[in-house]
């Protein structure tokens, strides 16, 4: 077998190394997955320039990388419902003790999670990585393993719009147009949702947007007022939209998004912003707008697996770039920059996409 194991592995804040690493075994309930392809989330850039996320320091080199694809090469001893050849794409959070939330299914707040690319555990962003098999989706022969990797932001979408009760003739206010606010727009569209307006201070994510089929698009700029922006909206849409899903964290944004609401309505919360946040909750309140947060996701790949392979929603136009493994340090440049949607980092030598 390869005895080679590339891994982008984070020393300490700053220090992105590529280096050869063992290859893992797979214990009983695991597999040993060839990664294909890793997208790089804002977190993996995050975690580069400041060598942690709040609370969450890196003390030991780890592997980056929680976006992940690839083919199974071999099986633990007690994995029936995948072979050797299986293409797959990984559910990085895997609940580790069987406590209140796994029993009643949102075992996505389970304080036991292990999570793959979250310090201290090792993420995938190299050739070979082990993971626990019942988190190991199959991908039908239709789906590329880009959109393998995509699932995962796509499951923050999905469990959003869950969140956020989307449901036919809905108008949905989404901020922020990055690949987390575009994904909320496809799946918000998938489920019935008639009219999605989406803001960004960006006008090539707003683009992309009209690309996906946003229906309005709110050009936002850093001065902007909230309560005007809001009444932009209505405007826009000829009535307050029922449900707005922030993704940038942007205080002003939030802002926005509670003043834009109609009452009644929901505001789901995506972005992650600054420990204090101040925002018009009296507003929030007196109109009877819920307010709810989103820790990402939970029992979504198989639904986020048949939306793609069924074509419902086309995550593939978010996939700007694609660097080999070799050439990781700039693929985590080129999202540090800004540049396009989707960075991926393609870790198979051989190219096996169907
Ligand atoms: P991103 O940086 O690619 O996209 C954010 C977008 O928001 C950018 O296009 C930016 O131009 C835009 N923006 C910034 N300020 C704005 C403003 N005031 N008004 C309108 N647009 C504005 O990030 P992403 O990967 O799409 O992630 C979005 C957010 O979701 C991040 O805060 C990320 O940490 C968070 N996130 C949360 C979860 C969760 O489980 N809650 C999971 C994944 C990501
Ligand atoms: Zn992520």
């Amino acid at each position: 077998m390869d005895s080679d194991n590339l891994a982008a592995v984070l020393h300490s804040k700053g220090d992105l190394r590529l280096e050869q690493r063992p290859i893992p075994e797979p214990a009983p309930d695991e597999v040993l997955v060839r990664m294909h392809s890793v997208g790089i989330c804002g977190s993996d850039v995050h975690y580069w320039l400041n060598g942690g996320i709040g609370d969450t320091v890196v003390k030991k080199p780890m592997v980056l990388g929680h976006e992940s694809a690839g083919c199974v090469v071999k099986v633990g001893s007690g994995v029936t419902h995948l072979k050797p050849g299986d293409r797959v794409a990984v559910e990085p959070g895997v609940p580790q003790v069987m406590d209140d939330f796994v029993k009643s299914g949102r075992y996505n707040l389970s304080p036991n999670l292990f999570i793959c690319g979250k310090a201290p555990n090792d993420g995938s962003i190299c050739r070979y990585y082990t993971h626990k098999a019942s988190f190991c989706y199959r991908l039908p022969d239709n789906v590329s393993f880009e959109e393998g990797a995509l699932i995962e932001p796509l499951s923050v979408g999905i469990h959003a719009c869950r969140r956020a009760g989307v449901t036919v003739g809905n108008s949905v206010l989404i901020c922020g147009a990055g690949s987390i606010g575009l994904l909320t727009l496809l799946v918000a569209k998938a489920m019935g949702a008639s009219q999605v307006i989406i803001s960004d201070l960006s006008a090539d994510r707003l683009t992309k947007a009209k690309e996906l089929g946003a229906d309005c698009l709110l050009a936002v700029k850093r001065e902007d007022v909230p309560e005007e922006l809001a009444r932009r909206v209505e405007g826009m849409l000829g009535g307050m939209p029922h449900i707005s899903i922030e993704c940038t964290g942007a205080e002003s944004s939030i802002q926005t998004a509670i003043y834009a609401t109609l009452s009644g309505g929901v505001v789901v919360l995506v972005g992650l912003g600054a420990k204090m946040t101040t925002v018009p909750l009296l507003n929030a309140v007196v109109r009877e707008v819920d307010i709810r947060g989103v820790s990402r996701y939970c029992n979504t790949w198989p639904l986020a697996i048949s939306m793609v392979a069924s074509k419902q929603v086309n995550v593939k136009p978010l996939v700007t770039h694609i660097y080999p493994l070799e050439e990781a340090m700039q693929a985590f440049e080129t999202t540090r920059q800004g540049h396009g949607v989707k960075v991926m980092i393609k870790c198979d030598k051989s190219d096996q996409n169907p």
